[in-house]
């Protein structure tokens, strides 16, 4: 019986194997994927690139050199992009070309580059608007000195780092006229520093200067590498519905954020580094993009700081939009634990807004909105001078204005021009009010 209770055993396993065979033969069919669409984002220090699929993407690759060239075998997979005018744009890339591949099924991408690049590769899955993606970043093998070395300033310059959010496949938030906040953030970041690097004694530094993806961890480490002393993240609202509006500043605690919205914001700004993509970094979804600005502010100096500045910012924003929060709003964004710098994230308005997506995109209020970050970073750092800056230099003294006192009356008095008092206090006409505190600069 042994013999027969084998064979049938055998038997099972040959009609098990054939029929496991034949399940992988259908599996293994070929599913015909396809490349629709490559996007190149260059960067000062990385070129990114990032190829939509119909599905999934099974790719394979390999380097050569003389000349460099990055090679990609796409199996099972169709190319229906034009490859020509790809690199145009792009400082690292020369040619985007096809060659033959092993397989007729596959498509092999031949990209011809200037010189051997760090390379990442990773798949993304479906987010947002994007769908399967396949991202390849070349890395600058050595970073060009502009980007890490120290900013020029002068002795005594505040540095202000300006990080615009999000950028390059992550657009932001989207507005119904299809505005993207990636584009509104960079516009008023790029206002800001002008007027930052126009009044003396504060100097700026764009954490990202074009249209392209920074990861969160990178916009820190960035920061600190320019000597950053205070930190602004720019952003613009979106909530589900469109009757939300106005600007808030966010300043993080260890407290728990416990507003619905801010819960809501927080998620959101996760699915930005499912856009943006980043190899580290998509594994690890507690990142969020508030987070950046909104460093561990376990240094009671830093807190201290990040709520002055976001008093003063609101005190001005208030003047020329709505408030949807009337004081800081803490949120519990701490991933950047080791961060200390002090900063503040500006929401400055709500691109899910219909009223708000217009003026968002509207130069004269974007300059308006720099105006009022500017101005009240400016004012904090008047009053609370860093030691050591020029401005704690110049310093100024604080005064009551009593009834009968004019401009021209404490301008006689503290021996200065009327227009100092004026530029200090950031006064539109010479009318005072009793009771009001006037920061007095030292005369010289
Ligand atoms: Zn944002």
């Amino acid at each position: 019986m042994r013999w027969y209770s084998m064979l049938v055993t055998r038997m099972r396993w040959f009609l098990f194997a054939t029929a496991m065979l034949t399940i992988k033969y259908a599996l293994a069919a070929p599913v015909i994927n396809s490349i629709e669409g490559i996007r190149v984002w260059p960067a000062p220090e990385n070129t990114r690139i990032v190829f939509d699929l119909k599905s999934k993407p099974e790719y394979k690759y390999f380097s050569l050199d003389k000349p460099n060239r990055l090679v990609i075998d796409f199996a099972n997979t169709k190319n229906n992009t034009a490859l020509a005018a790809l690199a145009k744009n792009d400082p690292r890339i020369k040619l985007f070309r096809t060659s033959s591949a092993k397989a007729k099924s596959s498509t092999r991408l031949v990209l011809e580059l200037n010189k051997s690049f760090q390379l990442t590769i990773f798949p993304l899955a479906p987010a947002g608007q994007y769908g399967n993606r396949l991202v390849i970043d070349l890395y600058d093998k050595q970073r060009p000195a502009k980007v890490t070395s120290k900013p020029k300033v002068n002795l005594g310059d505040i540095v202000i780092g300006i990080d615009a959010g999000h950028g390059g496949e992550d657009p932001g938030s989207i507005g119904a006229q299809g505005t993207y906040e990636k584009r509104v953030t960079l516009a008023i970041a790029k206002k800001l520093k002008k007027l930052i690097d126009k009044e003396k004694g504060m100097k700026a530094v764009l954490i990202r200067t074009g249209d392209y993806y920074v990861d969160l961890n990178r916009r820190t480490s960035l920061a600190r590498k320019k000597n950053v002393d205070f930190l602004v993240s720019i952003h613009a609202d979106a909530f589900r519905t469109p009757g939300p509006h106005g600007s808030s500043v966010w300043v993080v605690t260890k407290k728990r954020a416990e507003s619905e919205l801010s819960r809501w914001l927080v998620n959101r700004e996760k699915k930005s580094e499912l856009l943006g993509g980043g190899g580290g970094v998509i594994k690890n979804t507690s990142d969020s993009h508030l987070a950046l600005a909104l460093a561990d502010m376990s240094k009671e100096h830093s807190l201290g700081v990040s709520f002055g500045v976001a008093n003063n910012v609101i005190a001005q924003l208030k003047k020329i939009t709505k408030l949807h929060k009337k004081t800081p709003q803490n949120g519990n964004f701490a991933v950047l634990k080791s961060s200390d710098i002090p900063s503040i994230l500006v929401e400055t308005g709500f691109i899910s807004n219909h009223r708000e997506e217009k003026n968002l995109t509207w130069s004269k209020h974007q300059q308006a909105l720099a105006n009022a970050i500017h101005q009240g970073i400016r004012n904090y750092f008047m009053a609370h001078p860093l030691t050591g800056s020029y401005f704690a230099a110049i310093g100024y003294k604080k005064h009551k204005v009593r009834s009968g006192e004019s401009l021209s009356v404490l301008a006689q008095r503290y021996q200065i021009s009327m227009a100092k008092i004026k530029a200090a206090n950031n006064l539109k006409s010479n009318q005072l009010r009793i009771g009001q505190t006037l920061k007095i600069p030292r005369a010289g």
